[in-house]
């Protein structure tokens, strides 16, 4: 766990909107970034190098993402000495194989629960979560129950499209993306250092 000094003794630390009375408790939070707008992974990112700079322990995993993938956060990541790890097969909506990447997805739930309730990491993110619980390959309420189960003050980030219902009821924190414009529409090529 961090050695850093906690965030409310830091000068510099923004409290934020005061909209409840009474004492405001401490707990790890489950974040959901999900709709269909740019910046849920970057959004995720940018927590990891956050607390990283805290000096927490911070983990991404990757769903979706083929373990080959040299994106810039990978790269990223390797230089800072924060743990990532892509462990799909790159599947897309086109994926011929649905059986092998609903079985990915499976064995790697099977590694994330072991993590999560491990207590070894203070920030948990797991990227593009969303599709294996939408498309039904790991059960939403598994999924609950094993947040439910994690060391208290365990931060877990879920990212992507169509979050579960029941998931976003339970989250503390659920941000929803919006396109305004995206380049895409305008024919514009995927940019290194912007897309990945
Ligand atoms: P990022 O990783 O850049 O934060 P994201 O996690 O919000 O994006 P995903 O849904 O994971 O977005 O999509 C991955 C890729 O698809 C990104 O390169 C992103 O720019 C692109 N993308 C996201 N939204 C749109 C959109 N509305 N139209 C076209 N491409 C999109
Ligand atoms: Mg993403």
């Amino acid at each position: 766990m961090s050695t850093d000094k906690p965030a409310e003794q830091d000068a510099q630390a923004e409290p934020g909107p005061q909209s409840v009375t009474g004492p405001r408790i401490n707990k790890g939070l489950v974040i959901v970034n999900t709709g269909k707008g740019k910046g849920k992974t970057t959004a995720a990112m940018g927590v990891v190098v956050r607390a990283w700079g805290r000096g927490m322990k911070v983990i991404m995993l990757q769903f979706i993402k083929h373990s080959t993938a040299n994106f810039g956060e990978q790269r990223a990541a390797q230089k800072m000495g924060i743990e990532m790890r892509a462990m799909g097969d790159g599947f897309t909506w086109r994926s011929k194989d649905l059986d092998q990447s609903a079985e990915l997805a499976r064995a790697h739930w099977e590694d994330c629960k072991t993590i999560i309730a491990s207590g070894d990491y203070d920030v948990i993110v797991l990227d593009e979560f969303t599709y294996p619980m939408h498309y039904g390959w790991v059960d939403t309420e598994e999924v609950i129950e094993a947040l439910k189960a994690r060391p208290d003050m365990v931060h877990v980030i879920i990212t992507g499209r169509n979050a579960p219902e029941a998931l976003v009821e339970y989250a503390d924190l659920v941000t929803e993306m919006n396109v305004v414009k995206h380049p895409y529409q305008e024919g514009i090529k995927a940019q290194p250092g912007i897309e990945f």
